[in-house]
Order: structure tokens, then C-alpha cells, then sequence
């Protein structure tokens, strides 16, 4: 074989530099890698739409990986089970009628390789440090590497998108960064409600039914939900948080479609 050490170099360079330059405006720009943002994007990817995800960590999975308190297995209920078949992931019966096991690791590994397979461009170790807004409206995220914010004065750069989705988990950062500027969001107090204490069954219940529009283009999926509109938290079941992504997913694309529709 005939390369050396810079060969690989450039190819590396080359690829990486084109799939950046092709995700700088996209239809959805998704903060967050959990299994919220992760099943969000494997959908909207499936429909056509050009989906883009910023990681802050390494590894995208967000919460899955620990399962509760290092135990890498996770809970489900019934309702997402069709979701956890879709993607491939093998489900354990438990001795709880209507609740099931799933190993963490597979779960994070097949909903990243299912995003990926489906077209989402996935950005590790890039962080989401402020937001774009436009005549009342989020355009877009003002992003840097992990590994630069908060340590060295580097400038960031800028990812514009139709629709951006808050799937940050209990920080909702998009959320935060919106408060920070003084916007008020479509939350009954027009501020961030803050989540409530531990009950699982409500808290399941209510990321689904709030999983929407936060802010004109902003849409908050899985704990942002409940961080955005004061829900409770609810430990190391993950039924609402796919559920959620899903709804996300389906929320938006009709979102896009009748802005088409409204915008000629
Ligand atoms: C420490 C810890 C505490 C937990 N506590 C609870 C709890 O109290 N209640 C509960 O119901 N569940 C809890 N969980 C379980 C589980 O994490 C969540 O329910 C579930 O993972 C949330 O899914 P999500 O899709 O909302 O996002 P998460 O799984 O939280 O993933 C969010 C992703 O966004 C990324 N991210 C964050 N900020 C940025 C940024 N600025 N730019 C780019 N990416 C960013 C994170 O790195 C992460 O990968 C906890 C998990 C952990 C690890």
C-alpha cells in the first residue's frame, strides 16, 4: 500500500469538513444526544428531513448508559414498546405486569447506529453555548467544542436550522439560553418552570404530554420537558423519554410541512 501518515490526515480533514459544511443549515438542529434527541432525529432523518446533532460528551446516549446508579439495565413500560422493536433492541419481561428491562448499552448503541443509518449527522464533543433568535423566532445555535468552552476566549461558530429542539435533559440549556436574554416562553408563567420531585407514573405521563413548542422554532423534548414546563422527574424509566422524542419528531415535521405550505 502506498500512503503514509499524511494520507490519513487529509482524508480525515476532507470528510469531516465536508459533512460540517453540509450540516451548517439544516431542517432540524437537535442539541442533545440523549435517547430523546436521538429517536427524534432517527424519525425526522426517515422523512426526508436533513437533521443535525450537537453532543457536548464523547459519547452520545446522554442518561442511558448508567441505567439506576451504575446498574446498566433500564425500565420501559408497554407503551414504548413498539418503538424499542422498531429499533432492534431485545425486551426482557419482568415480574411487573406491564413493565420491561432493556440492557442500557444496547439501547444507547441502537439508537445512535439507527440515527446515523437514517442520515442524522451527529457532532461529538460540540456544545451548544447560545442560541440564535430572529424576529421572534429561534433560527439556530451558536456552538463550540466541548473542550474550548469555559477555557480558552475562542470565538464560536453558528448552525442555523428550520426547527431547533431543546433534548439537553434536565439543564434544557436552549430554554436556559432564552431566559438568559429576557424571551419569554409559551409556559403558563412565560418562565422556566423548573421540575418537580420524584414520581415516576405522573412524570412519565407528563414529559409526552408537554413534549411541543416552547418558543416560536423551539421544540423541548424528554427532561427538557419537564425542566421547561415544571414536570416531575421520574429516575431510570425511559418508556416517556422515547415516547417523547417520537412525539418531537412528529410534531415537527408537520411544523416544517405547514410553514411550506404557509410560505409558498
Ligand atoms: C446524573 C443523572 C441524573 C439523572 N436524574 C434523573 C432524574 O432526576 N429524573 C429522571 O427522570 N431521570 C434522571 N436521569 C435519567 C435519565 O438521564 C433521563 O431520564 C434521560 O436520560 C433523559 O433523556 P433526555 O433525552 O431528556 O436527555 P439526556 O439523556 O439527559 O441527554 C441529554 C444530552 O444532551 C447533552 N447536552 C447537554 N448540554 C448540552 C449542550 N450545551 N450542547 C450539546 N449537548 C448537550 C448531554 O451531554 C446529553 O448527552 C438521570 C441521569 C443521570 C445521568
Amino acid at each position: 500500500m502506498n500512503f503514509d501518515e499524511t494520507h490519513i490526515t487529509i482524508e480525515i480533514i476532507k470528510s469531516y469538513q465536508a459533512k460540517l459544511l453540509d450540516s451548517v443549515r439544516s431542517d432540524v438542529l437537535i442539541a442533545g444526544a440523549g435517547p430523546s434527541g436521538l429517536l427524534a432525529g432517527y424519525y425526522l432523518a426517515r422523512e426526508g428531513m436533513k437533521t443535525v446533532i450537537v453532543e457536548k460528551n464523547l459519547s452520545p446516549g446522554g442518561g442511558i448508559w448508567g441505567g439506576g446508579m451504575c446498574m446498566n439495565e433500564i425500565v420501559i413500560q408497554e407503551g414504548a414498546l413498539e418503538i424499542v422493536r422498531e429499533i432492534g433492541v431485545r425486551i426482557k419481561k419482568t415480574g411487573q405486569e406491564g413493565l420491561y428491562c432493556i440492557d442500557a448499552l444496547e439501547l444507547a448503541s441502537a439508537l445512535t447506529l439507527k440515527a446515523i443509518q437514517a442520515g442524522v449527522r451527529i457532532f461529538n464533543l460540540l456544545c451548544a453555548e447560545d442560541v440564535c433568535v430572529t424576529d421572534q423566532r429561534v433560527t439556530g445555535l451558536v456552538v463550540n467544542r466541548t473542550t474550548i468552552v469555559g477555557q480558552l476566549h475562542v470565538d464560536p461558530i453558528t448552525l442555523k436550522a428550520k426547527v431547533v429542539l431543546d433534548a439537553t435533559g434536565h439543564d434544557a440549556v436552549v430554554v436556559n439560553f432564552l431566559k438568559k436574554h429576557g424571551y419569554r416562553i409559551f409556559s403558563p408563567t412565560g418562565q422556566m418552570m423548573g421540575e418537580g420531585a420524584m414520581d415516576a407514573p405522573a412524570g412519565e405521563r407528563f414529559v409526552e404530554e408537554h413534549t411541543g413548542e416552547v418558543y416560536s422554532g423551539l421544540y423541548v423534548s424528554g427532561m427538557s420537558v419537564c425542566a421547561a414546563f415544571g414536570g416531575p422527574r421520574m429516575g431510570p424509566i425511559f418508556g416517556g423519554m422515547l415516547l417523547s422524542g417520537k412525539k418531537a419528531a412528529s410534531l415537527i415535521l408537520n411544523h416544517i410541512k405547514t410553514s411550506v405550505v404557509r410560505e409558498g
